[in-house]
């Protein structure tokens, strides 16, 4: 079969690759002119590595990440640690992979070079999609300016903006969170050396929070900074004034300010999202990763479900033939929970976790500083532990 993907991100990619490796054609259709990924860091669960190693690109993405001891959750209003969960040790022996930190390009040049090696993948740019016909038999992508590609499947993965959901649901724009970001990624030679911790940091505050750690092979420094400000409009990669970024978190002090002043060029976005929904499929189309479940970031969970999607999504697709909607209901119908769930925690995490002040923060304090490591483990194990698509190892 010809599979038509709208979209060339992390989730595009990886369907592509998935869908050849289970001897299918993909041709990637990339709205933009080059095959890019923007952005800092990114953090990935054992669940991410698992669907990495059945996209035969796990050496790759371990080869460029960090592999972090830790997630520690700091007070950020006394400084003080609230809680660290040990990723190390029994961590890595209950979910069989490491939890790690990488840049972006980093990981989506493991997906690109994945592509570029495998012949059943056609990686086509300057092809922005706008809708889609399907007949029984086969499925035409709708380009803007009026080309037209048929195939026998066609995958949405092209985003929070998705044109081919806009077709399949119609369910209008993404909600605006109100919360804006700023993000910032420094040479590590910068950082004081006491303050190079190989973890996951996140401080709270009242009604903000800062997240850092390090990728590219612990060469760099990524600071990611948010403030519920209640930011009306959509914001996407903004330059951001050191100054303007220092002055919106008056209340963060200690070691965590000392880190904030390192970060230059800061860059800005309002984030958005979307409630699950329960059809994410129309025929021969589906939709994956952020077209078909947008979350906020605060789970660390949505480029790993995009991973998670495209490895089933392949697996499903192997051998089909009439049979594809079947085969695209049951890809929706085993992947729509799992990734609901991740969108609703999500947002709860930065309401019950990240945000709160007072007597709720300090609330929060106590029920985190009574978890032991078992108890956090537990936590995350439906999210970190998860092996879709079987245990079956590289293909
Ligand atoms: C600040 C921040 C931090 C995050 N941190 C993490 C993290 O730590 N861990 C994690 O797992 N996830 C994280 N995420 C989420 C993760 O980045 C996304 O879930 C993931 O990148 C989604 O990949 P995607 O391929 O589905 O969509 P995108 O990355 O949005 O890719 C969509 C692609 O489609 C293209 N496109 C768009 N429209 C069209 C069109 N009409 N036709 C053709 N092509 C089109 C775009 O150019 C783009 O290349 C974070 C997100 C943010 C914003």
């Amino acid at each position: 079969m010809k599979v038509l993907i709208a979209g060339g991100g992390i989730g595009g990619l990886a369907a592509a690759l998935s869908i050849a490796r289970n001897g299918h054609r993909a041709v990637v259709l990339e709205r933009a002119a080059a095959f890019t990924e923007l952005g800092a860091g990114i953090q990935l669960g054992p669940n991410a590595f698992h669907a990495l190693d059945r996209l035969g690109i796990g050496p790759a993405a371990r080869a460029c990440a960090v592999h972090v001891d830790a997630l520690r959750f700091m007070d950020g209003t006394t400084g003080e640690q609230v809680v660290s969960m040990p990723l190390t040790g029994a961590y890595r022996a209950r979910f069989g992979n490491p939890y790690a930190v990488v840049h972006r390009g980093d990981l989506y040049q493991a997906l690109l070079d994945g592509c570029a090696a495998h012949p059943g993948v056609t990686l086509s740019a300057n092809r922005a999609v706008t809708g889609y016909e399907q007949t029984p038999a086969g499925v035409t992508a709708l380009l803007d300016g009026g080309e037209r590609v048929t195939g026998e499947v066609l995958v949405g993965a092209d985003g929070i903006r998705s044109a081919v959901r806009e077709r399949l649901l119609g369910d209008g724009p993404p909600r605006v969170s109100g919360h804006t970001i700023y993000r910032s990624v420094i040479p590590m030679e910068r950082v004081p050396a006491e303050l190079r911790w190989n973890s996951v940091t996140l401080w709270a505050g009242p009604r903000w929070h800062f997240v850092h750690y390090p990728i590219g092979r612990g060469e760099l420094f990524n600071l990611a900074v948010t403030l519920d400000d209640g930011a009306p409009e959509v914001v996407t990669g903004r330059p951001a004034g050191r100054g303007h970024v220092l002055a919106r978190f008056p209340g963060l002090g200690g070691t965590a300010r000392r880190l904030l002043e390192l970060g230059a060029d800061w860059k800005e976005w309002v984030l958005c999202d979307r409630d699950p929904v329960d059809r994410w499929t129309d025929g021969r189309v589906a939709l994956l990763g952020d077209a078909a479940h947008p979350m906020l970031q605060y789970a660390a969970q949505g480029a790993c479900m995009a991973l998670e999607d495209a490895v089933l999504l392949g697996d499903l697709l192997a051998g089909a033939g009439d049979d594809v909607p079947q085969r695209l209901e049951k890809y929706q119908a085993e992947r729509r929970e799992r990734a609901a769930g991740a969108q609703r925690v999500a947002r709860a995490l930065g309401e019950r976790l990240y945000h709160p002040a007072g007597e709720e923060a300090a609330a929060r304090n106590a029920m985190l500083s009574s978890l032991t490591v078992d108890d956090l483990h537990d936590k995350v194990a439906w999210l970190h532990g998860a092996r879709v698509g079987g245990t079956g190892g590289p293909r």
